[in-house]
C-alpha cells in the first residue's frame, strides 16, 4: 500500500489547452479515491500519468514517498483493472487470476494460496477451472480483480470499470468493490462519470472540470451542499 501524491501535474497532449491543468492531490495511504466529471475533463489521463502510460508535462507524480515521473508502467506497483477485463481467453478461471504470479515465478504453494485466497474473497472458488466465455460480466470484473488482487499492489487503480454492466449488476459490483476495498484496506484511484458511483464508493470524490479541480469532499459534504 502507498500514498499518491500529484503535485502541479500538468498535461499538453500537442499545443492544445492543456488537458490537466496543475492538479494537486493528496491520496492517503489506504484511501478510496474518486475522480469524476463530465466527459473530457482529463480523469483517464490523470489516471494514466498515475499508471505511467502517458508522460507528464511538468509536475510530479509521488507513490508511496517516491518520485515515479520517469518510472516505467512496469516499475510501479499498481494494479489496473479496465472495464474491458483484458482476461486471457484461452486461460481458466485459477490461471487468469494467477497469470502476474506466474510472470514473477512465484512458487507453486504460494500461487495456489494466493489464487485461492482471493478467489474466496470474490467466491469465485467454484468457477476456477471454467473459461472467461462461460463467465457473467459480473463475475469477469472479479475475476480482473482478483489478478489485481494476487499482485499485492500499492495501489488500485479503476477507468470506469462498470461501464459495460447493466444496471443490476452495476448495483451488486459497486458493493463489491466498496466490500472489498474496505477488506483489503488498498489505496485506490476509481475514475467514472456516475453520480451514484461517485457518492456511493469513495472516502472522497475529487471533482474534474477542464483539466481542473473544482472540488474534493467527501461524499456527505457534496451531499449536503446547497
Ligand atoms: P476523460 O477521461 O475525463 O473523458 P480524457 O483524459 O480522456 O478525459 O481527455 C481529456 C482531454 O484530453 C480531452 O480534451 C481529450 O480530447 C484530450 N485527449 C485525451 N487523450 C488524447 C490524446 N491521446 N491525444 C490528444 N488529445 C487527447
Ligand atoms: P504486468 O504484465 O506485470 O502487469 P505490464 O508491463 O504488462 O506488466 O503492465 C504494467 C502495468 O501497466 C500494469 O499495472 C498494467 O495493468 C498496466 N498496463 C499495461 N499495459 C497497459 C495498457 N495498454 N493500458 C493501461 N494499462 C496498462
Amino acid at each position: 500500500m502507498a500514498s499518491v501524491e500529484m503535485k502541479n501535474i500538468v498535461k499538453k497532449y500537442g499545443d492544445g489547452f492543456p488537458a490537466v491543468n496543475d492538479v494537486s492531490l493528496d491520496i492517503a495511504d489506504g484511501e478510496f479515491m474518486i475522480l469524476v466529471g463530465p466527459s473530457g475533463c482529463g480523469k483517464s489521463t490523470l489516471l494514466r500519468m498515475v499508471v505511467g502510460l502517458e508522460d507528464i508535462t511538468s509536475g510530479d507524480m509521488i507513490i508511496g514517498g517516491t518520485r515515479v515521473n520517469d518510472k516505467a508502467p512496469r516499475e510501479r506497483n499498481l494494479s489496473m483493472v479496465f472495464q474491458n477485463y483484458a482476461l486471457y481467453p484461452h486461460l481458466s478461471v485459477f490461471e487468469n487470476i494467477a497469470f502476474p504470479l506466474r510472470l514473477a515465478k512465484t512458487p507453486e504453494a504460494e500461487v495456489q494460496e494466493k489464487v485461492r485466497a482471493a478467489a474466496d474473497v470474490l467466491e469465485l472458488h467454484e468457477h476456477l477451472d471454467r473459461k472467461p466465455a462461460n463467465l457473467s460480466g459480473g463475475q469477469r470484473q472479479r475475476v480482473a480483480m482478483g489478478r489485481a488482487i494476487v499482485r499485492d499492489a500499492d495501489a488500485f487503480l479503476f477507468d470506469e470499470p462498470l461501464s459495460n454492466l447493466d444496471a443490476k449488476l452495476r448495483g451488486q459490483m459497486r458493493t463489491e468493490i466498496a466490500r472489498l476495498q474496505r477488506r483489503l484496506g488498498i489505496t485506490t484511484i476509481y475514475v467514472t462519470h456516475d453520480q451514484t458511483e461517485a457518492m456511493t464508493l469513495g472516502d472522497r470524490v475529487c471533482v474534474l472540470r477542464r483539466g481542473v479541480i473544482q472540488q474534493v469532499a467527501s461524499p456527505r459534504e457534496l451531499y449536503e451542499q446547497p
